[in-house]
């Protein structure tokens, strides 16, 4: 991202004081995940999509840009889905289409609840349709933006209407799963997923990941609300000099790295194990998406010297990237 937008961005919020769901998984998180995705793909697509591996890790994050910095209020219902507020007893439950949304919920009602679930099938119609016809702008900018979505849909509380603990007293929850604890231990991850694979069945596919995302809510949340009974304030976050709870430059409280720590044990790879899978899906739609507009040779839309220079390069990441490790990445620090 350009610096002057970051910049932007981080004043935005803190004017605004919009800082409940300020960046989905975080920069580090979205980051990782898209570049990860790239690199899970199969080879005779992935050097296309690796050429443009700047481009895809830095759009990683801008659909949080469009939602803080442009105010664009189409953007905000993108990002998650309140289940509990659409009665969800399972994907039988809700509409199967944006069109079924619509017509049952209203526009209103999406507005306010969400629709992420329907949105990441929209782009993949779209996205699908851009690789047919070879559109290269759009394969890209799709493609990086889908990989936001998915990856939205597998932090457990872009699920449910408890987006930041701000019913259950925990305040700060959010940033503190999807940020900090990924800032802090994201480096010892094992991210490598396997090869990417043909889904079947988009609609199916989705409603599974948001519904096992959603399923990780309650622990996320109850983990923490009996570490919080445990421990006095001035053990749960880092306190100032003015004996005051630290904040981060989103207005977010700074835990303790002690806890952090305590936390992201009790949580038995749950923060790992949610970014592994996002890759894992973003890598499958991006592939799947690919088949179904009949495989086009994406390798013509760069110069031959382009894919010739990045080939080296290439073979580095993908080598780290079988021990698990998402190398040549730097950024922006939140906490
Ligand atoms: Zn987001």
């Amino acid at each position: 991202m350009n610096k002057k937008i970051f910049t932007t961005l981080i004043v935005t919020i803190v004017l605004t004081g919009s800082v409940s769901v300020v960046l989905g998984w975080g920069v580090w998180g979205h980051n990782h995940i898209n570049k990860g995705a790239v690199l899970n793909l199969p080879a005779e697509m992935g050097m296309f999509f690796y050429n443009h591996c700047d481009f895809i890790v830095e759009e990683s994050t801008v659909p949080d840009v469009r939602k803080h910095v442009l105010a664009d209020r189409a953007e905000g219902p993108r990002h998650y889905a309140d289940l509990e507020s659409y009665n969800y007893s399972g994907r039988a439950s809700m509409p199967h289409t944006m069109s079924e949304a619509i017509a049952r919920f209203g526009k209103d009602t999406l507005d306010k609840y969400g629709i992420l679930p329907w949105y990441i099938q929209d782009m993949m119609v779209k996205l699908t349709d851009a690789m047919k016809n070879k559109r290269k702008t759009e394969i890209l900018f799709l493609a990086s933006d889908l990989g936001h979505y998915i990856a939205d849909a597998h932090m457990p509380l872009h699920t449910s209407v408890n987006h930041n603990g701000q019913l259950t007293g925990q305040e700060g929850i959010h940033g503190f799963w999807e940020s900090q604890l990924p800032e802090l231990y994201g480096k010892n991850y094992h991210l490598y997923t396997g090869a990417a694979h043909y889904v079947d069945d988009i609609e199916k596919t989705t409603w599974d990941m948001i519904d096992s995302s959603y399923a990780l809510g309650r622990p996320l949340l109850t983990i923490e609300a009996k570490m919080r009974k445990d421990n006095p304030e001035d053990k749960q976050y880092v306190m100032g000099k003015d004996g005051k709870v630290q904040k981060n430059k989103y207005g977010q409280p700074v835990h303790s790295e002690e806890y952090a720590h305590v936390y992201h044990e009790l949580l038995n790879g749950m923060v790992e194990q949610q970014m592994k899978s996002a890759i894992a899906d973003i890598a499958d739609y991006w592939y799947t998406a690919w088949v179904n507009a009949g495989k086009p040779d994406l390798g013509d839309l760069d110069p031959a010297s382009m894919t010739e220079r990045n080939k080296a390069q290439y073979k580095e990441d993908m080598k780290a990237w079988k021990t698990g490790k998402i190398k040549g990445l730097r950024s922006d620090k939140e906490y």
